[in-house]
């Protein structure tokens, strides 16, 4: 997908009303559905996972706040975001002061309704703009909620591509946000067009996309998978890409795994990447990377969750994310990918002096790039192979980009000057 097919999945994501369980996730997954062989999963309210338990399913029809003219002063059907997510059914008249307690605004930015929710605590609530609330005449509200909290499941959906190996890759996204575009439609779509690109290459490893709900969502997965976690060899967190900032690698926990060296390569790579490290805050590496899992998994994302006023509010809309950003954050994660597929060791055959490489053709032999980056890339591998030393680590150490080292090892080997002795793994 180009950046205008990221931002039309997008958009057609956004006005669902989803939460941790409910329909609305599972409306998101079929249309996900239609671009990646998904495998969807439901796992029964009551269900204890690990110290947690899944929650009743929550599911809305209608819900508004009536003024005393009996205008529909907030409006579920206007926006989703009006009412707090896991708002209980009520029915019920109030006056102004007793609504103002079930009312929440943002003062400092008056036009924008707040994203809230009330997923372990049962209350209900209303979100609405600070200039509508202060308009509010005093009298008698009419408040409805009809929604059901009731015995279901929560939903989350895989997609599984296997390689020729079982290790695993795994991406992780979380599907559990009504309308808000950055956080989380464009992971969402992110990680389906990246599926859809490895889908279509040849492949070493195995590829598992996670779509779960956050928190509860990743613990069931993570509960459901605990034997074969052994598996993971890499992996990211996928969530806030679509926004202007410049792209940043959140560190697993270790900071030191064979993610964290592709990931920050690849962000590095970059002109606005940057690196930051390991906090036991912000998405589903809150559970992968707990210590009792403590997954080689970090997190790809653009400006850091709570960093930016339009976080959690009706201002991360469709406008907030660019068709750019999300082109850009599907790219490097393709990269991450491609690094993953291609980092090797190699053998320098002829290690005591340079090679001529002129009478083997070398020069000019790699396409696309310019001589002198290519004689660098040439140099810096026959130096650098010693056996020890994958692709990942000379480009390092170089500052040259990862697919000119690949190219020119591809013609190094070709010309018989370096062997193939490993796979990097991992570390
Ligand atoms: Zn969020």
């Amino acid at each position: 997908m180009n950046g205008p097919e990221l931002h039309a999945l997008a958009t057609r994501l956004y006005p669902i009303c989803r939460s941790i369980t409910g329909d609305g996730v599972r409306r998101s997954l079929a249309i996900l559905g239609e671009h990646l062989p998904l495998e969807v999963r439901e796992v029964p309210s009551g269900t204890t996972v690990f110290d947690w338990e899944v929650p009743l399913e929550w599911n809305v029809e209608d819900a508004a706040v009536h003024a005393p003219d009996g205008e529909r002063v907030v409006n579920f059907q206007r926006h989703n975001l009006h009412l707090v997510s896991y708002s209980e059914p009520v029915s019920q008249t109030l006056s102004r002061a007793e609504l103002e307690a079930k009312l929440h605004s943002l003062p400092a930015h008056p036009q924008w309704i707040p994203y809230r929710t009330s997923y372990y605590r049962r209350d209900w609530g209303f979100c609405l703009p600070h200039a509508v609330r202060e308009a509010l005449p005093d009298g008698n509200y009419r408040v409805e909620v009809k929604s059901s909290l009731a015995p279901g499941s929560l939903t989350y959906a895989e997609c599984v591509l296997p390689g020729r190996r079982q290790d695993e890759v795994l991406f992780f996204t979380h599907v559990c946000h009504p309308s808000l575009a950055n956080d989380n439609t464009s992971g969402m779509a992110v990680a389906t067009a990246l599926a859809q690109w490895v889908a279509s290459e040849p492949r070493r490893y195995t590829y598992r996309f996670v779509f779960a709900p956050g928190t509860i969502g990743s613990l069931c997965w993570l509960h459901a998978n605990e034997s074969r976690l052994d598996r993971v060899r890499a992996g990211l967190v996928l969530g806030l890409l679509g926004d202007s900032g410049g792209l940043t690698y959140k560190c697993s926990r270790d900071e030191t795994t064979w993610t964290d060296a592709v990931g920050r390569f690849v962000v590095g790579e970059r002109p606005d990447g940057r690196t930051v490290p390991f906090s036991p805050y912000g998405y589903d590496e809150r559970q992968l990377c707990s210590p009792g899992f403590n997954l080689p998994v970090g997190r790809l994302t653009r400006s850091f969750n709570g960093t930016y006023p339009e976080y959690h509010t009706s201002a991360d809309d469709l406008a907030f994310i660019r068709p750019e950003s999300l082109a850009g954050s599907l790219e490097a994660c393709r990269q991450f990918v491609t690094v993953l597929e291609h980092d090797a060791r190699y053998l320098n055959l002829s290690p005591k002096g340079e090679p001529r490489l002129g009478k083997r053709g070398l020069y000019g032999a790699v396409g696309g790039t310019s001589p002198a980056e290519r004689e660098h890339a040439m140099l810096w591998l026959l130096n650098q192979s010693d056996g020890t030393q994958s692709l990942l680590d000379v480009a390092r150490r170089s500052g040259l980009r990862f697919d000119i080292i690949r190219a020119a090892a591809a013609a190094l080997e070709e010309a018989g000057l370096l062997g193939r002795v490993g796979e990097r793994e991992e570390g």
